[in-house]
């Protein structure tokens, strides 16, 4: 690799020329450092600060601000990268611009939402995690990666791993849920896929963890609201799979917009250099959240200027969007506020990512307009999301067996939900082609051919209110509203499925109820939906709930009244297929649920893992005076974590543990035989809690350590072996030192979080 020197005296030459930039071979090492060394020689400050500002091309709208002035931006070098542009034709040309233009021909570096896919959509985050199956869940994110960059992009703004336990947030559906360690794992396996083995290849994506930091936390549930917490819960609850998704490699991370306990994530030094950088060693960017900069203002933290310098030195490499490091930085560094040093380590942080990416050896390197054509909606990454929505439904109850459905007869497919495919999809999607996704009525319809008489009619509107419904269908996904009166509409549906043998309702959430700025205080079915529902359980006929959603909702009514449901979240682009498939006992569902399902929204942050309390309540009581409960609604949930039904069922065997004893430096083994009782194969996600019973700090009364999803034909068993060292047993103690406390564990096996088996054993001293 040729060295610094030469590199800048070629460039030099080069750019007296006006040749095309320098052909150079990435590999990350000394070799970028010098290569970097003497590029940044050739800067001016301004080019400098130019690499630390990323725009929009508002292809899709994610934010308030559109970028202007791009084109001529670029050519003066005073952009580092843009987001929001797709097609290789569309981004060589901004290339082109860039390396053909600029004084110092520096790539661009290409970001997009590529969130849960990029044409090919699968399910919802939310949805994915439900899977429990890390191998899928990477491929997904590999073909992701795999289309996104045949469409010219480089880098993804994802994965999103911000715990929640507040199902009013609408975010909670870009997440993993609730749980540190599942969350953690499918952390690892989503920078894994995009970014695969070597990042300059041409179907790998840069992927950018977000949103540092505790932005699930938001209080009340309300989007962009403040978060105050305390270090220990941050560390052992909040901040694990960020910090997984680092070690797994992740070349770039995201701001948060909240503020954390006092001072706003994107002006918070303390976690982006002294947690990101000190303590957790990341090596890559830091890119802020949408104008994350200029909203410090209205957190109370300065003008521009200063807020824009705060950040800069707090540790973020580029803004997005607000240009709040492009029109002051220089200002600050003339009065002294900053320094050339600042500035020149988040330029030279983005330019080693675009070395990373290759761009510098070849700045076209995503841009063959011939792959896009091949790779984009190929048959099997069809089949892939097919398969991963068909795994994400979750089974809720399914009394007498209402389901499987027999491929026969008459089904009354009943719902405003029922025949909208731009909602399929799901929120964050934004690079979908909503005009050709089958609704779940067109994907039924394609599997069953004229075996099942599917009648159809949305029976209700979405919403009662026409301007919440307008709220709650943006971005193109419009659900027509019906004008007539309620009584009619209902009864046209009524009457319908008074002709069928079985009537699936489609309710639920549109996919704009969740998702950014789409926080709710009420989180039932609407209204008007469960009136439509009440009518049709009094056909007397069966009736099957496929519920529509992008957060944990509240059925208590539903559950008690309706004898199947089925959650599908919103399972992507092959939804009405994979619904035909599970409906219709093609595919078992085998979906657990990553997020706690409340009896209340009064219950609020409900999650599995929390601490006992010193006034617990009994196991099974409801309300006994002076303990931690409620007078009007119980403290469970509806649906604990980890649940989720089959078509067949699984008999546990007794737990064993290798020994009552676990030494610091061996292992214990956790076994239990899983036996398919039933008469349908199926998945089962066998799963491993902990409680650690005495420590010098208040533990969980559970927490997830471990699963295994496996595959049993009827009748068959398989003893499922964890093993548990030390290092399962560590958290953060009250110092923040990552410790085992020897003493008494608690550990429980079973299918879901409430209903397990325990054995306890001794971490020896
Ligand atoms: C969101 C981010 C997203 C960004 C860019 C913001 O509004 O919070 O998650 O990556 O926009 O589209």
């Amino acid at each position: 690799m040729m060295n610094a020197r030469i590199y800048t005296l070629i460039l030099t030459a080069m750019v007296m020329a006006g040749l095309p930039a320098l052909q150079v071979t990435a590999q990350p090492g000394a070799d970028m450092d010098r290569f970097i060394d003497g590029l940044m020689q050739q800067m001016t400050i301004e080019e400098k600060i130019g690499q630390l500002n990323l725009v929009t091309a508002g292809e899709v709208t994610t934010g308030s601000v559109v970028s202007t002035g791009v084109e001529a931006k670029i050519k003066e070098g005073k952009i580092g990268g843009i987001f929001s542009m797709t097609t290789p034709k569309r981004i060589r040309a901004a290339q082109e611009l860039a390396v053909n233009q600029s004084r110092l021909k520096i790539p661009l570096i290409f970001g997009l939402d590529v969130i849960h896919g990029y044409k090919t959509i699968f399910p919802i985050p939310l949805g994915l995690a439900a899977t429990w199956d890390m191998s899928l869940i990477e491929e997904t994110a590999r073909i992701s990666a795999v289309e996104a960059a045949a469409d010219g992009l480089n880098w993804t703004f994802s994965p999103m791993v911000d715990i929640s336990r507040d199902a009013r947030w609408g975010r909670i559906s870009e997440g993993s849920g609730e749980d540190t360690y599942l969350t953690s794992r499918i952390a690892e396996a989503m920078v894994h896929g995009y970014q695969g083995n070597d990042l300059a290849a041409d179907n790998t994506l840069m992927a950018c963890v977000k949103h540092f930091a505790l932005y699930g936390a938001a209080e009340a549930g309300r989007d962009y609201n403040a978060t105050d917490m305390s270090l220990h819960r941050m560390y052992n609850e909040y901040l694990p799979p960020y910090k997984a998704a680092i070690d797994a490699g992740a070349g770039s991370v995201m701001t948060s917009f909240n503020d954390i306990n006092g001072v706003p994530a994107t002006a918070n030094k303390w976690l982006m250099t002294d947690v990101l950088r000190d303590q957790w060693g990341f090596g890559g960017f830091v890119v802020t959240d949408y104008t994350a900069v200029n909203e410090l203002v209205d957190h109370g933290l300065g003008d521009l200027q200063e807020v824009s310098a705060r950040s800069l030195q707090a540790g973020i490499d580029m803004d997005m969007v607000g240009e709040g490091f492009l029109t002051t930085l220089k200002k600050s560094l003339d009065a002294g506020r900053v320094s050339e040093a600042d500035i020149d380590r988040a330029c030279r942080r983005v330019l080693e990512a675009k070395y990373k990416l290759g761009l510098f050896d070849d700045p076209f390197r995503y841009c063959d307009e011939s792959r896009a054509e091949a790779a984009i909606l190929h048959p099997a990454h069809l089949a892939k999301a097919r398969e991963a929505a068909g795994k994400s439904f979750v089974l809720l109850k399914n009394d007498e067996r209402v389901l499987p459905l027999k491929k026969s007869g008459t089904v009354a497919l009943i719902g405003p939900l029922a025949n909208t495919g731009s909602n399929m999809p799901g929120t964050w999607s934004v690079s979908a082609d909503l005009e050709h996704t089958p609704s779940l009525l067109e994907g039924m319809r394609a599997v069953l051919g004229n075996r099942v008489n599917i009648i159809h009619h949305h029976g209700s509107n979405l919403l009662e209110d026409a301007d919440y419904q307008e709220r709650a269908t943006m971005f193109g996904r419009t659900i027509p509203r019906d004008d007539r009166p309620e009584a009619e509409i209902l009864a046209e549906a009524v009457a319908a499925a008074q002709q069928a043998d079985v009537i699936v309702a489609a309710l639920g959430e549109s996919s704009e109820m969740s998702g950014e700025s789409s926080s709710r205080t009420d989180i039932g079915i609407p209204a008007i939906q469960q009136r439509l529902l009440a009518e049709l359980l009094k056909t007397g006929k069966p009736v099957v709930l496929v519920l529509f959603t992008g957060r944990p909702l509240t059925l208590t009514w539903e559950h008690e009244q309706v004898p199947a449901i089925l959650n599908a979240w919103f399972g992507g682009t092959e939804t009405g297929k994979a619904m035909a498939d599970v409906l219709f006992g093609d595919v078992n569902p085998s979906g657990k649920l990553p997020a706690t399902f409340p009896r209340h929204v009064g219950q609020l942050p409900l999650y599995y893992s929390h601490k006992n309390t010193g006034r617990p309540l009994a196991d099974g009581q409801w309300f006994q005076k002076f303990r931690s409960n409620y007078l009007d609604v119980p403290n469970e949930p509806l649906y604990p974590f980890g649940y989720g039904l089959s078509y067949t069922t699984f008999a546990y065997g007794d737990v064993t543990l290798s020994s009552d004893s676990l030494q610091s430096t061996g292992s214990l083994e956790v076994s239990v035989a899983v036996r398919n009782a039933g008469d349908y194969a199926g998945e089962e996600v066998v799963q491993l809690y902990i409680r650690d019973v005495v420590g010098s700090v208040t533990r969980p009364v559970k927490e997830l350590k471990g699963f295994r999803k496996i595959r049993l034909a009827p009748g068959e068993s398989e003893r499922v072996t964890f093993k548990l060292t030390v290092d399962d047993l560590k958290f953060y103690n009250a110092h923040l030192d990552f410790v085992a406390e020897p003493g008494e564990f608690v550990v429980f096996v079973g299918t879901n979080s409430r209903d397990t088996q325990e054995a306890r054993f001794v971490l020896a001293d």
